[in-house]
């Protein structure tokens, strides 16, 4: 089972790239972002504490996080590959993923990074706040998202450096030519 981080910052492309990864190789997908715009939507307690990290920009606590996956992953248990979409973006969150699949007998295949520069990152998600209707897609919370990735998410690539799985992208250009950069890496694992 090929297990693909799916890495980059906000507005790279995460989402629309684990839609062409789901319809070529039917893998699973977990975005915690879309979990937890779901919990929001329920009324959950887990949804009433996430909303107001989300609405500053922040990240939710890891332990809310690393239990709502670790719950999540059971449900791919047949899967032929899983995408993690905006999971892990904190070392403790990448230590906590490696642990999970490790008591499943398996591990992390590759972690693809998207490199997009900032500017294009936040004319992307200023554009897409006209029509999202995401409450953090406006420039006040897309600048303190931008920070704490750069603070808190981005040392997860060296993680995944360290343990040879980093494969950087160029998150420029079509959405297929990005994609045919993806396949190449996912068919070389
Ligand atoms: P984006 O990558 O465009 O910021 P996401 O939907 O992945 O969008 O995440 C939206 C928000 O949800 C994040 O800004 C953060 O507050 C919260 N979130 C999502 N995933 C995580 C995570 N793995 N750890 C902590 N917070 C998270």
């Amino acid at each position: 089972m090929k297990h693909i981080v799916l890495f980059g910052p906000p507005g790279s492309g995460k989402g629309t790239q684990s839609e062409n990864i789901i319809e070529k190789y039917g893998y699973g997908h977990i975005s915690t972002g879309d979990v937890l715009r779901a919990e929001i939507a329920n009324k959950t307690d887990l949804g009433k504490t996430a909303k107001d990290y989300i609405n500053k920009g922040q990240l939710v606590p890891d332990s809310l996080i690393i239990d709502m996956l670790d719950k999540k992953l059971d449900d791919f248990v047949n899967a032929q590959g899983i995408i993690f979409d905006g999971f892990p973006r904190t070392t403790a969150q990448a230590e906590a993923l490696k642990q999970m699949l490790q008591k499943r007998g398996t591990d992390v295949s590759v972690m693809l990074n998207l490199l997009v520069p900032e500017q294009e990152l936040i004319d992307r998600l200023v554009k897409r706040g006209e029509t999202s209707g995401r409450s953090d897609d406006n420039l006040e919370t897309i600048q303190s998202r931008l920070n704490t990735y750069n603070n808190q998410t981005a040392p997860v690539i060296d993680y995944y450096k360290a343990e040879g799985k980093l494969a950087n992208i160029k998150g420029l250009g079509t959405v297929s030519g990005i994609f045919e950069l993806i396949c190449e890496h996912i068919d070389a694992v």
